[in-house]
């Protein structure tokens, strides 16, 4: 349990946007973190799928360090060593020709937005600007990202929204008839939606959609800010299903901690952005595109080929706890170390409990969704550690005669 100093941690002077967790982090390690107690807590969240490799890896920390001695910032005024090869590692490792770096997910899918009506513009007239998006999808918190959002609660409060977005049911083949249309320019999605409740695309809904994304060239545009950087046992999500999408986001895994955004597109969309179109003054800078060298270097050279073994042992563990828990379990899904389990209660009961008498931190995914999101370089002992405290939560609720 805590002491006063922390249950008393208020934070004053900080806006209550966030309803925080009553813990304060000073410390990282690999999957462990350290509150200012010391108490320890095995982390399966990742900072929201951000340090999949780990808190404090060397591989990052040695080369960021090195760089820290020499250049921290000069603006895009200039060619940046980290920032060419970073974009060429993944232009190499993906379907894309061209990277535009910035500094989070929201300005990615932003800057994805416009080179998106930009290159519609060209190609198909003005009349060309829509965005379909999908319901429970989270593309961000900036006034487009937010209107591209599919969800009202992110977006209570702030109209007039930008205009320009339309909103389909999520794996539904029935509503795909309606994404071409004469204003349709791309559809922008999550392969599995994460805030939204680790929805998963079906893979026959999503080579549908991306065929008639391709008859119809409107851009198909992938938002893999959490799915990316091999959460899912590929290195990207969309790899899943066979396809190629035109524009791809990332951010979260991609520095490992550091704030990096990207952008990659094909090199035919990637044409629409000329010099002056679009900016940013710290984006892909120095420091930041160190840290994502070192970061996608190590998740392809040793990471990569255990994710996918890790996910199908934490996958079965899973189906099990959901065969043990039928009162308390609807289903779990999701792929790879990107998981759910959907209850059919709340979520925050669980992870109070195992916050506060386990010492393992877990992701809530809407009000009935637990959430694991644990690091890429975790272990089958620590799966082993989280499932156990999971079942030890959900028969300490239904003894007390909660159904969760
Ligand atoms: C986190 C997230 C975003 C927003 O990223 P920020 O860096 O918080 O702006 C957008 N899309 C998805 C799928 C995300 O998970």
């Amino acid at each position: 349990m805590f002491n006063e100093t922390v249950t008393a941690a208020k934070n004053e002077s900080i806006m209550p946007t966030y309803a925080r967790f009553p813990i304060t982090l000073v410390k990282g390690k690999g999957s462990y973190v350290w509150d200012n107690n010391d108490t320890k807590y095995l982390d399966f969240t990742s900072g929201i799928g951000t340090c999949n490799l780990g808190h404090v890896p060397d591989v990052v920390k040695n080369a960021v360090e090195s760089q820290l001695q020499e250049l921290w910032h000069c603006s895009n005024l200039f060619h940046i060593p980290s920032q060419q090869k970073l974009a060429d590692l993944l232009t190499e490792n993906s379907f894309g020709d061209k990277i535009f770096f910035c500094n989070s997910g929201a300005e990615a899918n932003e800057g994805a937005i416009k080179l998106a009506r930009r290159y519609a513009q060209k190609v198909k007239g003005s009349a060309a600007f829509e965005v379909v998006t999908f319901t429970q999808s989270f593309h961000g918190r900036t006034l487009a990202t937010l209107t591209a959002t599919g969800q009202t609660k992110i977006q209570d409060g702030f109209a007039p929204l930008v205009p320009g977005f339309r909103y389909l049911p999520f794996n539904d083949m029935n509503a795909l008839e309606q994404v071409a249309g004469e204003k349709t320019c791309a559809v922008l999605l999550e392969v599995i939606q994460g805030e939204g409740g680790v929805n998963h695309a079906s893979e026959e809904w999503l080579q549908q959609l991306a065929h008639i994304c391709k008859e119809n060239d409107i851009l198909l545009m992938v938002d893999e800010i959490q799915t990316g950087m091999g959460r899912t046992g590929k290195l990207f999500a969309y790899e899943n299903y066979g396809i190629e999408p035109d524009v791809m986001t990332l951010a979260k895994g991609l520095g490992s901690g550091f704030p990096i955004g990207a952008i990659v597109a094909s090199e035919k969309v990637a044409k629409a952005f000329e010099a002056g179109t679009h900016g940013t003054t710290f984006g892909g800078n120095p420091i930041v595109t160190t840290a994502g060298v070192a970061t996608i270097t190590e998740i392809v050279d040793n990471v990569l080929p255990t994710v996918a073994e890790l996910g199908m042992y934490l996958s079965e563990k899973l189906q099990q706890l959901k065969v043990k828990f039928p009162t308390q379990v609807k289903e779990v899904r999701g792929a790879g170390l990107m998981r759910g389990i959907e209850l059919h209660g709340p979520a925050a009961d669980v992870l109070k409990k195992a916050r506060e008498e386990q010492h393992v931190l877990v992701l809530p995914a809407g009000p009935n969704v637990v959430r694991l999101l644990p690091p890429l370089t975790t272990t089958k002992a620590e799966i082993d550690e989280v499932l156990a405290v999971l079942e030890t939560v959900f028969s300490e609720i239904a003894e007390e005669g909660k159904s969760v």
